[in-house]
């Protein structure tokens, strides 16, 4: 049996999938896995992308390190993609969105600018994210959150925390 459900927390880079993955696993007990940090500390890398002055992501490295966590359960996975993993890796998939506007100067803020930055506006602005989880999974176990503010924060912990529990029910786990 699972310990949990296994979440995926997608969207834009700035959207918020980190903040919002660390409240729910300090809130949940559920782990927080976050695959740029996996892919940083075993150098899951596959050559570098100039235009974009970011290493490329060795998508099947990342897959067979997060196959065993899967099968266990209970991990909320970040990552501002989604089209690589399988269908069955995910109970439920959330898609934070953010407003151009807003997430513009927290991208600004973050140092990011030039091609990185509008590349980033552009994604969010076409949906880019969003379509690929709609694309790539049961569109029933996917959800769109808008982002913008603290109080979208907590109402999307607080929701996400409410299914967790209801999860927990369902699948008669006790912790
Ligand atoms: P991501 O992991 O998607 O790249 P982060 O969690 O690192 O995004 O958030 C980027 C920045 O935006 C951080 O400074 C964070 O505090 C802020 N932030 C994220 N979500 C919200 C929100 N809903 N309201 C206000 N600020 C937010």
């Amino acid at each position: 049996m699972k310990a949990g459900p296994n979440i995926l927390i997608t969207g834009t880079p700035g959207v918020g999938k980190s903040t919002l993955s660390q409240q729910i696993a300090e809130r949940s007990g559920l782990e927080w896995v976050s695959v740029s940090d996996l892919a940083r500390d075993n150098l899951f890398y596959d050559g570098f992308d100039e235009e974009r002055q970011c290493p490329i992501l060795d998508e099947d490295k990342v897959l067979d390190e997060l196959e065993d966590m899967i099968a266990e359960g209970g991990k909320i996975v970040d990552y501002h993609g989604c089209d690589f993993f399988p269908e069955r890796f995910f109970d439920i998939v959330f898609v934070l969105t953010t407003n151009n506007t807003i997430l513009y100067d927290r991208l600004a803020a973050r140092g990011y600018q030039g091609t990185k930055l509008t590349e980033n506006i552009e994604c969010e602005i076409m949906n880019v994210i969003r379509d690929e989880a709609m694309d790539s999974y049961n569109n029933d176990i996917v959800h769109v959150l808008p982002s913008n503010s603290p109080e979208d924060m907590e109402s999307n912990i607080e929701r996400i925390i409410l299914w967790i529990e209801a999860w927990k029910r369902d699948n008669g786990s006790s912790s």
